[in-house]
């Protein structure tokens, strides 16, 4: 490593950068139909795809600049042969970042006590209904009761606190937020709302039909007493005491009200791609750079910063969803990483 790196990523609005989110794959075990349809089939190649020793590579340099968390997702990060692997080496590195991960939750039953003893620290599942029929037909697979099993060996292995992802389609699930939140409280989780943001492979998004946080928040309240928890921070998620108590539910409302101004985000492809932000038209390859055989190891990793300044350097100040010109990146959802 030569060069002399600054130990901060601030943008040109004064954001800085703490927050890594790493796709490992763009693959599923589903197909949420605010994501995917069913009959997707344009995912990438499979060599050009990071493998472990590559996506060690990005993190180590991402944290070298000052990266701080990293967040697993993908598509279905469970899906990685390697992710036991991947979760104990990012545990293993010189100022390890904090560590989390998204997931669906189907090989939760299995892999919660190993990713635990790996060193990964918590969770997010995502689970949208209670309901075996609404999940089918969310997800377009009859596998319910292998994320309520998933959820169970997470709580018993310890990776608390549990947040559980939750996104409301009109006609499908928009009615159960009070009937799920009830379930999180008497299960130990934490819930999380989230609207339906225009990412989905099948263009279903609609305005003028997604269920938005105000909605949410008119169906919990005559159920919960909530109050306002203060000090967000950089937290997509507006949070809210239940009923008195220090237990909380977060509301994301990416669309109707944007918190771009407290991003500190940046994420990684399963491809090799550094984005600032879900929304971005532009990528940053860095496949290219990990792969130039005429590179060593440090050369490398100088390089990768320097293209993680550049980005955060060109990084707009909003996602631009409620401008008249918005366009719809051409890359879904689960090929960006959630
Ligand atoms: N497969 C994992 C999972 O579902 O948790 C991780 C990847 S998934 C893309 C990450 C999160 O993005 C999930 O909580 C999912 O509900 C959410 N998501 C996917 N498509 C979305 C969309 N169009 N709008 C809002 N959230 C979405
Ligand atoms: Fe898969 Fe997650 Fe997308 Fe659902 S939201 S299809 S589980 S990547």
């Amino acid at each position: 490593m030569g060069q002399l790196r600054m130990n901060t990523l601030i943008d040109s609005f004064g954001r800085r950068h703490k927050d890594l989110r790493v796709s490992l794959t763009d693959k599923c075990s589903l197909r949420c139909i605010y994501c995917m349809p069913e009959n997707f089939s344009g995912w990438q190649k499979s060599d050009h795809l990071l493998n472990t020793n590559e996506l060690m590579s990005v993190i180590s340099a991402a944290v070298s600049v000052g990266i701080k968390e990293i967040r697993l997702t993908g598509g279905e990060p469970l899906l990685r042969p390697d992710i036991v692997d991947i979760v104990s080496r990012i545990s293993a590195l010189p100022n390890a970042p904090k560590l989390s991960l998204t997931t669906n939750g189907l090989r939760l039953a299995e892999l919660a006590r190993p990713l635990k003893d790996a060193g990964l620290e918590r969770i997010n599942v995502s689970l949208d209904t209670l309901d075996r029929d609404n999940f089918k037909k969310l997800t377009h697979r009859d596998r319910i009761d292998d994320v309520f099993a998933g959820l169970k060996s997470a709580r018993d292995a310890g990776l608390m606190p549990i947040k559980i992802n939750v996104v409301l389609l009109r006609g499908i699930n928009h009615k159960e937020a009070p009937a799920l939140l009830k379930w999180a409280m008497n299960e130990g989780f934490s819930m999380r709302f989230i609207e339906q943001m225009p990412l989905d492979a099948g263009g279903i998004w609609d305005r003028t039909t997604m269920v938005t946080a105000k909605e949410t928040m008119t169906s919990l309240l005559p159920h919960f007493e909530l109050f306002p928890v203060p000090d967000r921070g950089s937290s997509p998620a507006e949070e809210f005491y239940i009923n008195g108590t220090l237990e909380t539910v977060g509301i994301i409302a990416s669309v109707t009200q944007p918190f771009c101004g407290a991003c500190d985000r940046l994420r990684l492809t399963s491809d090799g791609q550094l984005r600032s932000c879900l929304f971005s038209l532009e990528e940053m390859d860095l496949r290219k750079v990990l792969r130039n055989p005429n590179f060593t190891s440090g050369e490398i990793e100088d390089e990768i910063a320097a293209r993680l300044y550049k980005t955060i350097a060109g990084k707009l100040s909003g996602h631009g969803i409620n401008d008249p010109t918005f366009v719809q990146p051409r890359r879904p959802m689960s090929a960006i990483g959630g």
